[in-house]
């Protein structure tokens, strides 16, 4: 794995598909998705240019927020949370992507509010309504971000997707398409274009041309980045 190489060409790839959707491809973030990867690994990420990193696990995060494997990048979450885990995250990372229950955005706004902080926050929609996956449904969105914009603790950036794994080229286009129709009718209609809404987190190693052609500004990669990895169990913050 030659991970400058891999930037260099993801990095490409990203510029072109702005280019041809209209977009500026600055704005559009790269986020490597480190999960199993070893605090070393991630130090020659950032060495090699990697700005944000994204963490599954509290257990990684915590482990390599210790070793000062992030240093010099931004770190966030995106893997599933668990309410009882919250204090491990707030305050720790500039974003949570994976605000997926009401539950959970309470309590990670209370933890906020207990810091003296406001943490940024993105809601997980779960698009096809899979059983397997976390997250609001497209209807439960928009009340979700009001009650955003009453909470002490916390602040919308927006929203992000987890689509089912595409088997070709353009299959999740449609996905991705909704979830930045659904952030641009909070913003509208729920937020009365008084927002700070301004990350859409989609796309991910197999489908990161489609998100960006559908106005992503944050695509998560990680075995496009890293290779292949290891098989992990599902789930467990
Ligand atoms: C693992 C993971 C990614 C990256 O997946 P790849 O297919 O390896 O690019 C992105 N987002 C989330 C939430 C993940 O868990």
């Amino acid at each position: 794995m030659d991970l400058r190489e891999n930037i260099a060409g993801i990095r490409a790839g990203i510029a072109a598909a702005a280019r041809a959707a209209g977009r500026d491809p600055e704005s559009v973030t790269l986020l490597a998705a480190t999960k199993t990867q070893s605090s070393d690994t991630i130090r020659a990420a950032i060495a090699a240019g990697v700005t944000v990193c994204g963490e599954n696990r509290v257990q990684e995060l915590t482990a390599h927020l210790a070793d000062n494997a992030y240093a010099g990048a931004e770190v966030h979450f995106i893997g599933h949370l668990q309410t009882n885990k919250v204090k491990y995250v707030v305050g720790k990372v500039a974003l949570i992507h994976s605000i997926s229950s009401e539950k959970l955005l309470r309590a990670v706004s209370a933890q906020a509010d207990k810091l003296g902080l406001v943490q940024d926050v993105l809601l997980e929609i779960n698009l096809a309504g899979e059983a397997s996956k976390s997250g609001f449904t497209p209807e439960e969105a928009p009340p979700a971000a009001a009650l955003c914009a009453q909470l002490p603790g916390v602040r919308l950036r927006g929203l992000m997707c987890i689509p089912p794994a595409a088997g070709a080229p353009g299959e999740n286009l449609p996905y991705f398409q909704n979830l930045h129709q659904i952030a641009v009718d909070i913003t509208r209609e729920i937020l009365d274009n008084k927002t700070d809404m301004d990350v859409l987190s989609m796309g991910m190693s197999g489908d990161w041309p489609d998100a960006v052609a559908a106005g992503s500004t944050c695509i998560r990669v990680g075995s496009a980045l890293f290779g292949p990895r290891p098989p992990m169990s599902p789930g467990k913050g």
